[in-house]
């Protein structure tokens, strides 16, 4: 009888011990699947376990419903594509090129507003685009002008009488002269062969207009181009430092239509290179 009682209690005591691995296990095993089932999250698994639907309805629908409701799926996607996000460095870009032109196109100079005259590769520059200060005053040059007169004892001696009718002129006459100008032809006729003030070459000392003595009717004229004279002078001229500085066809380069008597003293070295180039000083000098 001791015996059984013994057996009994021993197996009491296993059916206890069996009984609690078997919780346990329950146990452990409900954790894991609540883990799992929030995404081994311990908060949320802690939460679904102990406050079931029942607790906290809205708050249980609430969270199911974040990681299923597709409408929040952007934002979930969004941390992670955060590199797409980022593109719009182009149109950064774009702004950034779009700021940079925004400095201001700079005004247009004028005799008024110059300060100096301009250079470019060391040659004084007086066009449509690059005007003189309106006191800007040298005078005719004197290296140019003993130039010009090694021209005309050339010419003279191949049966050419020149002479400089127009070489330098001051701001102020080159004002009376383009306004007579425009009276009797119209502005935009006296811009194509006069210049405004402050623009004219001629106010550098190194413009010298060309004819032949006696013949007044050519001087500044068209007709002057038929002339022997004229064309040797576009032969040699860039010999004694001047070259043709308005030629045919390039009035759109230059400002000016063609000016068959019209000189620009560069100085030997400078005249023959332009002159062999074929290019207008302007495209000589890459402006
Ligand atoms: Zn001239």
């Amino acid at each position: 009888m001791k015996n059984q009682r013994l057996n009994t209690r021993k197996k009491r005591g296993t059916k206890i011990w069996i009984t609690l691995a078997v919780l346990f296990t329950i146990l452990i095993g409900a954790s894991l699947g609540a883990l799992s089932a929030y995404n081994w999250s311990v908060d949320k698994a802690i939460q679904g376990l102990f406050y079931s639907s029942s607790n906290e309805p809205d708050k249980a629908a609430e969270e199911p419903a974040d990681e299923n409701n597709p409408a929040n799926e952007p934002d979930d996607g969004n941390a992670e594509e955060e590199p797409p996000a980022e593109n719009p460095p182009e149109p950064s870009d774009d702004e950034l090129k779009e700021e940079t032109p925004p400095v201001k196109e700079e005004e247009p100079l004028t005799p008024e507003t110059v300060k100096e005259p301009t250079y470019v590769q060391g040659v004084l520059i007086a066009n449509k685009e690059y005007p003189l200060p309106d006191d800007f005053a040298p005078g005719e040059d004197e290296e140019a002008k003993a130039a010009y007169m090694e021209m005309e004892k050339a010419a003279a001696l191949e049966g050419f009488e020149l002479v400089a009718f127009s070489t330098y002129r001051s701001y102020e006459y080159q004002d009376e002269l383009y306004h007579r100008y425009v009276d009797e032809h119209g502005q935009e006729e006296a811009d194509r062969f006069s210049a405004q003030p402050g623009y004219s070459e001629h106010q550098t000392g190194l413009g010298f207009d060309i004819g032949e003595v006696g013949q007044e009717a050519q001087w500044a004229d068209d007709s002057f181009k038929d002339t022997e004279a004229a064309k040797w002078l576009a032969d040699n001229a860039h010999h004694f430092g001047f070259i043709l500085r308005y030629p045919p066809g390039k009035e759109d380069i230059t400002g000016y239509q063609y000016e068959s008597w019209h000189f620009r003293y560069l100085g030997e070295d400078l005249a023959v290179k332009v002159h062999n180039s074929g290019l207008t000083l302007e495209e000589y000098l890459n402006m």
